[in-house]
Order: C-alpha cells, then structure tokens, then sequence
C-alpha cells in the first residue's frame, strides 16, 4: 500500500512494519554479500510465487477455496443480507412493510438521534461478523474497498449530499496496538469510489474508553460521552458543512451517535451515518 493511502487509512507510523526489513540492512553490506542476498530474494520470491499457485486464493470469510482472487464464495455471498428499502429513512433500520417514501420507524420519532440519516450495507451476521474481524484484527486491509463499495451503494443518498467523509476514530494507544483504523480504510476508499473529500483527523478520541462489547444501550451512551472532539483545524474546514460519518459496525448506535454530537458542537451542519453492517436481530453481539 503506498504512503499517502497508508497514512489516510490512519495507519499508525512507527508501528513494527516501519523497521527497516533484512533487504535494507543487506542493502548497506559488502557488494558480494548483496549478490547472495539478491539471488536469496529471488529464491524467495519463486517459492511465494510457487506457493500462490498451489494454494488458491481464500474466501475471507469462510477461508474456503475461491475461484478467482477477491470477492466471497457463493455461499458466503448467498447469505449476506444486503439492506433495501424499505427501510426507516432515518435509522436505516429494516421495515416488515413498505409504508410508502419517507417513512419513519416508531424508534426515529420516539428518539430521534442527533445525525441525519444513518445508511448500512448489510445485516450484521456471521458472514458480516468475519469480514469485519478480518478487516480489523486480520489485516486484511485490502478487503476495504469491496466492503467501501457496497457501503457506497447503501449511502448513495447521503454521500451525494456530503461536503466530506470522516471516519469514527481509535484513541491513539488502540491505533497504535492495532496499527490502523479500520472506519479510516472503509473512509478512504469510500471517498475515492465517491469522489469525496476524505477528513481522516477531523474528530479525535480525547477519552479512552473500554470496547463495548458486552455492555447494555445505556452503558454504551455513558461509556463513549464526551469522548469525542472535533479537530480546531478540521473545524474551520467543515463549519456548515455535511459530513458523512463512518465506522465498521452500528450496534446501539452510542459512539456515532456522540460523534455525531461532537460534529454539531463544532459547528458541522448535518451529519450522515454510513457503516458497513448494523445490528438489527436483538440479541446479536457484535465482535
Ligand atoms: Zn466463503
């Protein structure tokens, strides 16, 4: 990945993949030493090359065989459940019936939530589960821009609205531990299948807070409050602006909800939500 989409993914630099490798250090030693190194590395390179062909490419999220590199396995891709109209046009939450065009569930009236519009590709399930543990945990970065594309095509509505996409962001001691963001690489590639600006650093997490997994709605709303603040530079670039808001995974809703919040108090006009998958069966657990 080169630098610029590195550090727009908010891949922390310094990280252990920024030591130099055992190519640079050779790259220093005596002439004859380089050429035993070069001819090491093409030894290497045709037993990675050898290895690629013996093994096909994966599925990432049920590691079976694929055809061709990218994409899922038919199955996996059968049970993905890809979120359409109707849906509440605030929440973006499934509806049982199609109540005609701007309909709004009994949640988005009863408490309706400081941004817009929140949008999702898919029902957060297993297949949804493992692709975002991949992307997050794996390192399977280059799963983003398929994830970013079905995103886009779920938020068409409110990223043709935005002024500029910002993802929700990792307090720096988890993105340093984890070495990137994985709402920032869903961000960037969404704002270059969309042709809009990407925010990386606008908002910034102030307070740590525990994972939310495990916790009820309102531990949620308590955990994240006031953890979030918009960027003094960020802020004077996007006053009055609409922003698009992205993160990975919307369960209860709490952290795009105070982000959102932090968003306003800045002086941001209106927020979307676009997130890759949603909880939407009580009871389901995001990872
Ligand atoms: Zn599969």
């Amino acid at each position: 990945m080169p630098a610029h989409d590195r550090a727009a993914a908010g891949i922390a630099t310094g990280a252990p993949d920024a030591v130099p490798s055992r190519m640079d250090h050779d790259a220093v030693a005596e002439p004859r030493h380089n050429v035993i190194t070069a001819a090491g590395g093409l030894v290497r390179a045709a037993a990675r090359g050898l290895l690629r062909v013996a093994l096909p490419p994966l599925c990432p999220s049920c590691r079976g065989p694929l055809a061709d590199a990218g994409g899922l396995c038919a199955r996996c891709w059968s049970q993905l459940a890809f979120i359409t109209r109707p849906y509440c046009e605030r929440l973006g939450t499934p509806l049982a019936h199609d109540a005609g065009p701007g309909i709004l569930s009994g949640e988005a009236v009863a408490n309706p939530p400081a941004y817009g519009r929140a949008r999702a590709a898919v029902q957060y399930d297993d297949v949804a589960a493992s692709l975002v543990h991949a992307l997050k945990y794996g390192d399977r970065l280059d799963l983003a821009p398929m994830l970013a594309r079905w995103m886009a095509v779920a938020g068409r509505d409110i990223v043709a609205d935005a002024d500029a996409i910002v993802p929700v962001p990792l307090h720096w001691r988890r993105l340093w531990m984890r070495r990137f963001n994985q709402s920032a690489a869903l961000g960037a590639a969404i704002g270059r299948e969309a042709g809009r600006p990407f925010v990386f650093d606008a908002l910034r997490r102030v307070k740590p807070t525990p994972q939310q997994v495990g916790l009820s709605r309102d531990a949620r709303a308590a955990n994240v409050q006031g953890a979030f603040r918009l960027d003094a530079a960020a802020q004077a670039r996007l006053r009055g602006r609409r922003v698009v808001l992205v993160d990975d995974v919307l369960t209860s809703g709490a952290t795009v909800e105070a982000c959102a919040r932090a968003l306003m108090r800045g002086g941001v006009a209106a927020v979307g939500v676009l997130v890759f998958a949603r909880v939407v069966k009580a009871g389901s657990i995001p990872i």
